[in-house]
């Protein structure tokens, strides 16, 4: 059973009628109802929830974290984002969801600014398949298309991705790195772009087949937060014995 927990900012089904129209239990209550399953079973957690509804333990209950936010980054403490950071560094699997690229979690686990170029104009996106021998893209054909979503453009100020799996082409012209996977000590962490709050993009059944495969490839299979021992040098008369 992979262990799933869903954080959601829900600041904009809070105050927009029209995001409430498009997922009316949240974005996370959407997310939940794409990936819960046999092998897979789902919590959340909000913004709003005391300390984030994540704490050290909660993390340590849990394989993979999917993290949505956009207008209230800020607000996560820098205390819950250094629990993610280490958690993911000691094996659990991440995936950062479309805006999450300005989260605390995701900038801190990439060391960089993870700034790119923006805009709202119901460009259409075709998002093709780069590798599509990777498990994360396994069902997926050479593209889709997503009617309307709104426009990130590069650069995108990220490390480079371990590998690049999608690659965005809006109608406007603009690509983007729209798949990235990366390893951060023993964790799996995957960025994919799509999920604007006002597009109903999480109802493509293409993204919802990417994220299922996702959960299921970024799921840890070790997890220890490799340490930093002082150890002593193995000597011919003391032979390194494996009990
Ligand atoms: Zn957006």
């Amino acid at each position: 059973m992979i262990r799933v927990l869903i954080w959601n900012e829900y600041q904009h089904e809070k105050s927009s009628e029209e995001v409430r129209r498009i997922y009316p239990n949240g974005i996370h209550g959407a997310l939940a109802e794409i990936l819960k399953g046999e092998d897979v079973s789902v919590r959340t957690a909000t913004l709003d929830d005391p300390g984030c509804g994540i704490t050290k333990e909660v993390l340590e209950d849990t394989d993979v974290l999917l993290w949505w936010g956009h207008m209230a980054h800020h607000k996560v403490p820098d205390e819950v984002a250094y629990l993610v950071r280490d958690a993911v560094l000691s094996g659990m699997g991440a995936i950062f969801l479309h805006s999450a690229h300005h989260s605390k979690p995701f900038r801190y686990l990439m060391g960089t600014s993870c700034n790119l170029t923006w805009r709202e104009s119901q460009d259409s996106e075709l998002l093709w398949v780069i590798e599509p021998s990777h498990p994360i893209t396994r069902g997926i054909d050479r593209c889709f298309r997503l009617p309307a979503e709104e426009t990130y453009g590069e650069p995108f100020v990220i490390p480079t991705p371990d590998k690049l799996l999608l690659i965005g082409n809006y109608s406007g012209g603009e690509v983007f790195r729209s798949g990235c996977l990366y390893e951060r000590g023993n964790g799996r962490i995957f960025y994919f772009q799509p999920g604007h709050e006002s597009f109903p993009t999480y109802y493509v059944p293409e993204v919802q087949t990417i994220l299922r495969n996702a959960v299921r490839y970024v799921a840890p299979t070790y997890r220890e937060m490799t340490a930093c021992p002082h150890v002593r040098k193995i000597t011919d008369s003391e032979p390194y014995v494996i009990d």
